[in-house]
């Protein structure tokens, strides 16, 4: 009886000796968690983006399913490793579009934020609420609830912007169309045979514009009647109606540019796409150039409003929006198998 007593007595100190270890490592991580994402988020005004977040492979799941192993200790430690998880899919996802390498989703963070109903202003910081905006988006989009942006609920993403955006192709009889005052235009030369733009579509475009003047918070500089001025750039056309034959034209000049992901049946024909300039190079798809683009007031003042006024984005190209009109007379046919 004595040395079973011994022994019990030895099992008991060696578990409360293994709790009161495990304990300390608990700790130890917790704090580590902490101060990893004060590093990474150190104070709302610091870069939104992931500039702050090193580089770290894709394929590096130990990490992940250890943290994600933790996470459902307590929801403190749970929020903290989604943004963690977040911060590194939205430097390092790789995935590809247009046949082309694609690293990270920082460059839509704005759009991102507008289609979950998230706060950009607070986005990547501690005080986000996007992990749980997006947990609720991702459940209304039957994907897994997990507040962390990975690459299925990033290809869920795409494909419901892209199922937003203009399904005709066709060009409209001449009468629905105008030709539109070069000062609606970024190049103040450019040729009447460019300016044409669906009627519908240019005034929605009037009217957006003229919300976008009354806006102060942008500094647009504008006419006393409300209009853009002639020395304002921003929010002014780049390019409207296309016709095939122009297309056809602009690939072939520049096969191996970016301008080679014109497409060959492209919203352009319709007259109902506008390229608007929202900073940077206009038209150039080159990731620095689109980062800086979605960084902009007037593109992030888009995101925001464009809707009201029947225009949807294309994600990848900032400065490409479709006219669509409202839901009520939407132009989008009936979607058909
Ligand atoms: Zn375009």
């Amino acid at each position: 009886m004595r040395s079973n007593r011994k022994i019990f007595l030895a099992l008991l100190c060696v578990a409360a000796l293994t709790a009161f270890v495990a304990a300390n490592i608990w700790r130890q991580h917790r704090a580590a968690l902490e101060t990893q994402n004060q590093s990474i988020y150190p104070n709302a005004s610091a870069p939104q983006f992931a500039s702050l977040v090193q580089p770290i492979s894709n394929t590096d799941d130990s990490l992940i399913t250890a943290h994600t192993a933790v996470a459902t200790s307590t929801d403190q430690i749970s929020d903290a490793v989604k943004l963690n998880q977040n911060a590194r899919w939205q430097a390092n996802l790789s995935w590809t579009f247009g046949g082309k390498n694609q690293r990270g989703w920082a460059i839509y963070v704005p759009l991102i934020c507008q289609t979950v109903g998230a706060d950009l202003l607070t986005f990547g910081t501690s005080r986000t609420d996007f992990p749980a905006r997006l947990a609720a988006w991702q459940q209304e989009m039957g994907v897994a609830a997990t507040g962390v942006l990975d690459v299925g609920t990033w290809q869920r993403m795409i494909a419901f912007w892209q199922a937003d955006r203009l399904k005709k192709r066709d060009t409209p009889p001449a009468n629905e169309m105008l030709t539109a005052p070069v000062t609606d235009f970024w190049d103040l030369q450019r040729p009447a045979e460019e300016r044409m733009v669906e009627r519908q579509t240019y005034d929605a475009y009037k009217r957006m514009v003229a919300a976008a003047v009354a806006d102060g918070t942008l500094n647009l500089r504008a006419t006393s009647d409300g209009q853009l001025s002639i020395g304002e750039s921003r929010l002014k056309i780049v390019s409207a109606y296309r016709s095939r034959a122009r297309q056809e034209k602009l690939r072939r000049q520049s096969p191996n540019s970016g301008r080679a992901g014109l497409a060959i049946n492209s919203p352009h024909f319709t007259g109902r796409a506008l390229d608007l300039y929202v900073g940077g190079e206009p038209v150039d798809t080159k990731d620095a150039n689109r980062r800086l683009q979605t960084s902009t007031p007037v593109y992030r003042w888009l995101v925001r409003n464009a809707a009201r006024f029947g225009f949807r984005p294309y994600f990848y190209e900032p400065w490409h929006w479709e006219f669509v009109g409202l839901p009520e007379n939407s132009i989008n046919a009936p979607i058909t198998q």
